[in-house]
């Protein structure tokens, strides 16, 4: 029988995983804070827990999905938390964005209790949520790898093992990096094309069919377009992975010149009160240094 789920945090990305395992034929039990999302997994197959404890006491596997290191050191270690009541043995997959070292420091103190942990965040954004075609990195131990894989392919489609323990985090860091980049290239083009009275849908076609083309250029086209800043990925959470990949690259020296610029402008439209619009915002970046 498929091992039985715990899913701790029901949010964009939460959501549309942990009902993908439903329908896979999981038996999920879910927890979150917003009552709406755990009706709304109820309604999906699922059961809605009314703790962390609730839901992780008997389950195999524990997946965690919420916005940042805090969090899932408040959900890991609290006395609610996962450390203290899960039963020895259960794997722990942490598919949060977080620092390489929170996730270092969380296999530890998991192997203390018994747990097996692994890093494993994801891109694809809410619609490779959806569509279950999500790109999951992940680090820790082959072993684990291997009995999590089944599940993993349930919510991905491209799912790689990257190494020890906070692996998968330095790659969702290099991840988040050339996404922000990439954005912000992509709204310096569409304020040029726009000033100087280009078509600009038909401009991104045809930049999208060569060699300018990107899964970011195609999936935030309409957003560009319609001025369509509904998240999404909200700045607030592309600020955090911007510290991250900013503080990891500085540890090991690398240096990220464009990246700490783009850093900057994220920070800027978050300090500009934007921190709860899509990523894609940072169109709104350009155009006010543009004069708009
Ligand atoms: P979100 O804010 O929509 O959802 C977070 C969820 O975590 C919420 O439902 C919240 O209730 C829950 N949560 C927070 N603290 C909790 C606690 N103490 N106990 C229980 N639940 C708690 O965020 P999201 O967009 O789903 O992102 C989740 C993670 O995935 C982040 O690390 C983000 O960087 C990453 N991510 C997001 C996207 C995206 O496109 N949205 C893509 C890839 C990765």
């Amino acid at each position: 029988t498929l091992p039985k789920i715990a899913w701790i945090g029901l949010g964009i990305m939460g959501s549309p995983m942990s009902e993908n395992l439903v329908k896979a034929g999981y038996r999920v039990t879910g927890f979150t804070l917003e009552q709406e999302k755990l009706d709304r997994l109820s309604a999906a197959g699922g059961t809605a827990a009314g703790s962390i404890a609730e839901a992780v006491r008997d389950a195999d596997v524990i997946v965690t999905m919420v916005p940042a290191s805090p969090q899932v050191e408040a959900i890991a270690y609290g006395p609610d938390g996962i450390l203290e009541n899960a039963r020895p043995g259960a794997l722990l997959v942490d598919m949060s964005s977080i620092t390489p070292q929170t996730s270092v420091d969380l296999a530890k103190a998991g192997k203390g209790k018994g747990l097996r942990v692994l890093d494993a965040p994801v891109s694809g954004g809410e619609a490779g949520a959806v569509e279950a075609v999500l790109s999951i990195m992940v680090g820790g131990e082959q072993a684990d790898f291997d009995e999590a894989r089944p599940l993993l392919e349930a919510l991905g489609k491209t799912i790689v093992l990257c190494g020890p323990h906070g692996s998968g985090q330095t790659v969702k860091a290099a991840n988040q990096l050339i996404v922000a980049v990439n954005i912000q290239a992509c709204a310096e083009a569409v304020v040029f094309l726009e000033k100087s009275g280009v078509d600009l849908k038909a401009a991104l076609d045809v930049l999208g069919g060569g060699l300018a083309g990107s899964t970011v250029l195609t999936r935030k086209k309409d957003n560009f377009l319609g001025r369509d800043f509904k998240p999404g990925f909200r700045i607030d959470l592309h600020h955090k992975d911007m510290g991250i990949v900013t503080d990891a690259a500085r540890t090991v020296g690398a240096a990220l010149p464009v990246g700490a610029v783009v850093a900057q402008l994220v920070a800027s439209l978050r300090a500009q009160g934007d921190g709860g619009l899509d990523h894609s915002a940072l169109l709104r970046a350009v155009e006010r240094l543009s004069g708009d």
